[in-house]
């Protein structure tokens, strides 16, 4: 795997304090040996390394990182934006009922998905209908209301005894049986082969515009790897795509596929399928994805560690300088944009060790309070930010101005500052940390 791989370039790089561009160059070329092992087409992989270099090479170096973590990272999150960075949602139709296509190669598991996908849908409280549209192999209807009833869901499907029916009129007359029963989903089932072909391309387009889908999803093998592409390409030209299906996750493909065709269709994967059973279905994560094609779960843990560990370094920097009264209002500003990237205000306590007062004042804070707080500060120069006594009638009406707040804004601050600071000597004074102790816990 690439963690194993790399191991040896982190040695070298381990204690050099900054990235060089031989560093950069060497851990490249072990990532790219790792994506091509991971089924990612080289042009991909080309566009994908040079980006990454980019990045790499004008990148700050981290004080929490080394490196090699810090290439690590960028990769990582590199990998994290081409396979779509957020997570794509279905789209459903503002007038039901919603119509979902899905194509693909014959085998790739589109009339399991179409089961699970009814089945997710079902639990979010929609009533799907599942249509037969593979009407080429005999067995490929049955298959389709087997899964719907293991599904709980409805089927729709040619009567028996017609002969073989004609699935664009299949297609076509369930959007009628869709509206009389109430469905608001349509999840058509199409024939795949073995191979692209024309034949097959021109059925699913005339279903295709028989039906005009919402979603069409190409649902593909992620065991296929480089042929992912070029089939991809085959139904983008052939039929077109709104998202992607990745399937067979559970085998012991490296999802390198998954890369490939999102990066050549540019179209978005919106789900991934893991198993046979009808609950190995999720929404698709792209950095799950990336974690496993990079194949170091355990190096991406280690990085997030690293920077919360030193976050928390800091914190507890923060809180000595607190028992010493040397608190700055640059300390203070700094906690709050920490409080503020954790979320909740009350998690305040983890960050600052000891500090559980403060957090009753900072609690009264809302986000857009805090806004202004920060806005405050920043419109103080760093001596005054350091040293917050100096701050004076004509400092304070300057800094009002400045930062586009009332000059009682300004004393509010300073006065909840200083009383912070009081605060935090008497607690430093009663618990025993601050200066020279470093049991800040
Ligand atoms: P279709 O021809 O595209 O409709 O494909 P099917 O839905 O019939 O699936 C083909 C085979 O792959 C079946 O044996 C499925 O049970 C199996 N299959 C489908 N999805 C998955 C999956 O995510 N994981 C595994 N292991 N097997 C799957
Ligand atoms: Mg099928």
């Amino acid at each position: 795997t690439l963690s194993d791989r790399l191991t040896s370039v982190l040695q070298n790089l381990r204690g050099k304090g900054k990235l060089s561009d031989a560093d950069i160059d060497a851990t490249a070329r072990e990532i790219r040996i790792a994506l091509l092992e991971a089924d990612v087409a080289l042009p991909v992989v080309r566009e994908f390394i040079k980006q990454v270099k980019e990045r790499a090479k004008g990148a700050e170096v981290s004080e929490a990182l080394n490196p090699a973590q810090q290439v690590i990272k960028i990769v990582n999150e590199e990998l994290i934006a081409i396979l779509g960075g957020e997570t794509r949602r279905l789209n459903l139709a503002k007038n039901p009922p919603s119509v979902i296509m899905l194509a693909g190669l014959q085998g790739s598991g589109k009339t399991t998905l179409a089961g699970k996908l009814a089945l997710w849908l079902k639990k979010q409280g929609h009533a799907p209908l599942l249509v037969a549209c593979d009407l080429q192999r005999p067995n490929a209807v049955t298959q389709l209301q087997v899964v719907g009833e293991r599904a709980g869901v409805a089927t729709f499907a040619p009567e028996p005894g017609n002969g073989v029916g004609d699935p664009v009129d299949v297609a076509r007359r369930s959007i009628e049986e869709a509206r009389r029963a109430q469905h608001d989903v349509v999840i058509v089932d199409t024939a795949g082969r073995l191979g692209v072909d024309e034949e097959l391309m021109r059925q699913a387009a005339d279903i295709r515009d028989a039906v005009t889908p919402d979603e069409t999803l190409f649902v593909v093998d992620a065991m296929i790897g480089q042929d992912a592409v070029t089939t991809a390409e085959a139904f983008r030209d052939g039929v077109g795509f709104s998202g992607v299906v990745l399937t067979k996750l559970d085998g012991d493909a490296r999802g390198g596929a998954a890369l490939s065709v999102r990066h050549v269709t540019g179209e978005p994967i919106l789900f991934a399928s893991n198993g046979e059973k009808l609950d190995d279905f999720d929404v698709f994560h792209p950095d799950r994805m990336a974690s496993r094609i990079l194949g170091m779960g355990d190096m991406l843990t280690l990085i997030e560690q690293a920077e919360q560990a030193f976050d928390q370094e800091k914190a507890e920097q923060t809180a000595a300088k607190l028992g010493t009264g040397e608190l700055t209002l640059e300390d203070f500003l700094e906690q709050m944009q920490a409080v503020r990237r954790m979320g909740p205000i009350g998690n305040l306590l983890g960050m600052l060790p000891g500090a559980g007062q403060m957090k009753d004042q900072l609690s009264q804070v809302d986000d857009a309070h805090l806004d202004r707080l920060q806005a405050i500060i920043r419109g103080m120069t760093p001596a005054e930010r350091a040293n917050p006594k100096m701050i004076n009638a004509s400092r304070r009406q300057r800094i009002a101005k400045g930062s586009g707040v009332t000059v009682r804004d300004v004393n509010d601050l300073v006065n909840r500052f200083f009383e912070a600071r009081k605060m935090m000597q008497q607690m430093a004074g009663r618990f025993g940390f601050g200066a020279g102790n470093s049991a800040t816990k």
